[in-house]
Order: C-alpha cells, then structure tokens, then sequence
C-alpha cells in the first residue's frame, strides 16, 4: 500500500497525528527495509503528503531505524541527511552467525532458535542479555527519540519456553535498560502490532515492564507499527485502557512541531 493509502486510511480511523517510519535502509538484503535507492524518493513523498493533507491530519517523516554498531544506528549519516523529524530506534539484530550473517531476533521461533545454538551454545540468557545490551548501546550512543518494541524478543515464548520474564536476571537487563533511557530523555513505544498478529497477550513492552516505566516517570507514546492500513489503530482503545490502568494519564506527542506531553483516553488523544 502506499504512502498515501495509508494516511487516507489514518483520517478515516480519527487519527490527528501520523508518523511515517518504514525500516531504514541496511548494507544486507532483507525483505523489508527500504532500498537506499529509493530513500530520496520515500522521503520526497511524505513531504508531499505533508503539504496535500495538511488540513485533516499532522503528518511526521521518520524512520525505523536499526542499530548494529559500525554498521547503522540512528546517528548515521543517512540518517541525518534524511533530515527526519524524529527517530525511532529498534534493534532486530542482535548478533552474527560465524559465516556474517546477522542474526534477527524477532523472525520465526526456529530461526531465533538456530542463533541461540549456533552462536550462544544453546545459552537463552547469553543472547537474551546480548539484545537488552545492544539497546542500551543504541540509546547512550544515538538517544533516539523513540525506543522501538523494547521486550520484543519474548515473542518467541509464546511458541515454547525459552525464559522466564519473572526471573531476576531478566529483571535486571530490563532495569538496566530503562535507566539509560532514562538518562538518555528517550520515549518508549508502547506496540501493538504482536497482539493484533496473535503473537502475544500484551502490547511491547509487556505489564511489569509497564509499571517499571510509570513508576521511573519515564515518557510512551502508543504505536500500532502497522504495515497497513487497516492496521494502524489496531488494539489502541484497550491499550490505552490498559495504561490507564496503570497509571498513565499523558503521552508524548510531537505536535506541532514540539514534544508534548498529551492526555489521552481509549477514543484517542485528547487533542
Ligand atoms: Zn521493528
């Protein structure tokens, strides 16, 4: 679908704000990221869009942007030369098989399987603890304004047992992780995209981390991570319940051009 489809879709569901973040180009063949040819263009067209609907809906150029070191994070130069309005930063690859190929830890469980034997010896938490430490990496290094689906590598829990979130190790690479991004001024995205595919029962990140943010007074913002359009509100209404719950009353919200820190109900934004 295009661009366009998309924000058409977005006014039809009530959305007043839409960031635009397709994966960011990556120096390997993959099925998702946009090709760095076609960059210019990407960006081009949601400048456009920008100006065609600017009556009905505020409309924000970004990116997903990956973190491998060395290779792209979200203070790469084409990133910065995209002139992005904000940056959300996710880590997907957490490591290399011994022959360069990088490890994704969020495709298929048999996939994340093979990297947990071939490059951790079997080891869960030693891959587990890799991921939380690569996202910690990516926000002292690049403080990206969003931190894309930060428990994401649960996914594969919902298939077998690989480890328990209650376990205190696993606490603490989390706890970790929430204090450099705090430090670091970043929002966290609260996603949805692995309820409404069936993959799991709660939104990335999950209650307990959800409490753990609140209780930090660390900022979220709500994302659906939608691939189309009859995605991009997907579960929000009891999300938004479910932050409410917790104690959640304001999100962060580029507006007008400024961060702010919004109100919001399961109808939406109270904008
Ligand atoms: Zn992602």
């Amino acid at each position: 679908m295009s661009p366009e489809e998309n924000l058409l879709a977005a006014v039809e569901q009530g959305v007043k704000i839409y960031g635009f973040s397709s994966h960011c180009p990556v120096p390997f063949e993959n099925k998702w990221s946009i090709n760095r040819e076609k960059l210019p263009d990407y960006l081009e067209e949601i400048e456009e869009l920008k100006k065609k609907f600017a009556e009905q809906i505020e409309v924000y150029k970004s990116m997903e942007i990956d973190y491998i070191p060395g290779i792209i994070s979200p203070v790469s130069d084409i990133i910065q030369q995209s002139k992005l309005d904000y940056t959300l930063g996710s880590v997907h690859f957490a490591n290399q098989f011994d022959d360069g190929r990088y490890w994704e830890i969020d495709s298929t469980t048999p996939k994340f399987k093979l990297g947990v034997e071939e490059i951790y010896k079997g080891d869960v938490q030693k891959a587990v603890v890799d991921y939380y430490e690569r996202i910690r990496m990516m926000v002292r290094e690049a403080r990206p304004d969003i931190v894309g689906h930060l428990d994401k590598i649960k996914i594969h829990n919902s298939n077998e047992y690989f480890f328990d979130e209650e376990d205190s190790w696993y606490k603490n690479e989390v706890n970790k992780t929430l204090e450099e991004i705090k430090s670091a001024g970043s929002i966290i995205e609260v996603n949805t995209r692995g309820m409404y595919k069936k993959l799991v029962e709660e939104p990335y990140p999950g209650k307990s981390i959800l409490r753990e943010i609140k209780e930090m007074n660390i900022p979220i913002c709500l994302n659906s991570d939608s691939h189309q359009p009859d995605d991009i509100t997907k579960k929000f209404p009891e999300t938004a319940e479910l932050l409410y719950s917790i104690g959640f009353q304001k999100m962060r919200i580029l507006h007008q051009g400024e961060w702010v820190d919004m109100e919001f109900d399961k109808n939406g934004l109270k904008i």
